[in-house]
């Protein structure tokens, strides 16, 4: 029978199950209209570089777009405890949300209101860092049951699915050896933020694949990374993201590598033709599709995928470019 090391594996944590909390509005107003994101949760986040070394972790929020000394308000009720620039509410039953990059306008021990005036976003900042926590465990706020209104009409986009060999592109017309399997993809945001922030792609919030045979299915879907709710801890980070990872800059559009797959031993699958499929999508279900070697031209993808097992004495496996990809 045919196995992967899936990724998969490491990323069931421990059952949290979040309780079905009322959908809230934004802190900022207009309450109830939505406003522009530039960061997603989970998104690849790294600081340092100096003498510390570079520190990578999963981003623990959204970044909603806002003025410099723009008010912010609760959206529930709680307990304040202030942080230096931020103001944590923490309501009955441990639901708590943090409001960060913040000059606070309260102190900590009061008690909060909804719609309250919480703080003023400060200079520089032009963005609040929104953190949603239910029983000490961070969570999506882009979740289904989460901030609302949130409508989402565009389609994640999956740039590429990579087979590697030993970090390096195989060559897909001849590959010897085990190999992991790198997607690029990204959601664009359904509000477009401002300049210099226009270019802010998020990070997709579910990334699937299965793998098809001449004869059917030989690998149902896997959910290679799964963003939706809950925040992956900093020692998963080189494990979902691949090289060449970066993160949204001013006037620089973030680029997000995943590692969908690890250790694939093509003398596994044994002789025939198969078909990697890929979906990413975002908290509201839009869908983008692509299947290994679409990246390439169409002439190149035409000519299809052969993957030589290094016994050469059995199977050569192709991945063929498949009309489920032409009709992405
Ligand atoms: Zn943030």
């Amino acid at each position: 029978m045919y196995r992967l090391a899936l990724l998969t594996a490491v990323l069931v944590l421990a059952g949290l199950q979040p309780a079905v909390a009322a959908a809230y509005d934004w802190p900022l107003k207009p309450f109830g209209a939505q406003h522009a994101i530039r960061g997603a949760f989970d998104d690849p986040r790294f600081a340092g570089d100096g003498d510390g070394g570079r520190t990578s972790a999963f981003h623990f929020g959204i970044d909603v777009v806002a003025d410099d000394g723009e008010a912010v308000y609760a959206i529930d009720p709680g307990f304040v405890t202030l942080r230096r620039t931020a103001v944590v509410v923490t309501a009955r039953g441990g639901h708590r949300f943090g409001y960060w990059h913040i000059a606070p306008a309260l102190s900590s021990g009061e008690h909060v209101a909804r719609h309250q005036l919480v703080g003023y976003v400060l200079p520089g900042r032009g963005h609040l860092h929104l953190a949603e926590s239910i029983g000490g465990a961070y969570v999506n706020p882009l979740r289904r049951g989460g901030i609302a209104p949130f409508l989402d009409h565009t389609r994640p986009r999956i740039t590429d699915v990579l087979l590697l060999e030993d970090g390096r592109p195989a060559d897909i017309t001849r590959i010897s050896g085990p190999f992991d399997v790198v997607v690029e993809a990204y959601d664009p945001p359904p509000i477009v933020p401002p300049s210099p922030w226009s270019g802010a792609v998020l990070t997709p919030a579910l990334i699937r694949w299965r793998l098809l045979g001449e004869d059917g299915l030989v690998v149902p879907w896997q959910s290679g990374l799964d963003f939706r709710r809950q925040l992956l801890p900093p020692s998963l980070f080189d494990l979902v993201y691949a090289p060449e990872t970066r993160q949204n800059r001013p006037f620089v559009t973030g680029f997000y590598r995943f590692n969908l797959i690890r250790g694939v031993d093509p003398q596994r699958l044994g002789p025939g033709v198969y078909d990697l499929q890929v979906e990413a999508f975002d908290t509201r279900s839009n869908v983008g599709r692509r299947s290994v070697g679409s990246a390439g031209t169409r002439a190149r993808a035409r000519s299809r995928l052969t993957v030589v097992t290094s016994s050469r004495t059995s199977a050569v496996v192709e991945y063929v470019w498949s009309s489920y990809a032409r009709a992405r």
